[in-house]
């Protein structure tokens, strides 16, 4: 019997931590939570975690499921 395929992580929220930048898989568009989001009004400090929930890519609009964590 095949092993199921790897489902999308479940634990990508833990992987995501207050200073966690990352990219628009559509654009390459980055968040920052130092800098903030001056489209959406997002005050610098704000996780990625915390941003609202309709708040989605300022460049092309792509859901924040569309964003991939940057590794430094
Ligand atoms: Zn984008």
């Amino acid at each position: 019997m095949p092993e199921a395929p790897m489902p999308i992580p479940a634990d990508r929220e833990s992987t995501i931590g207050p200073a966690t930048r990352l990219e628009c898989r559509v654009c390459w568009t980055v968040y920052d939570p130092a800098l903030g989001d001056e489209v959406w009004q997002i005050p610098p400090g704000t996780p990625f975690n915390e941003l609202p929930p309709h708040w989605s890519c300022p460049n092309c609009s792509a859901e924040k499921t569309g964003f991939l964590v940057l590794d430094d």
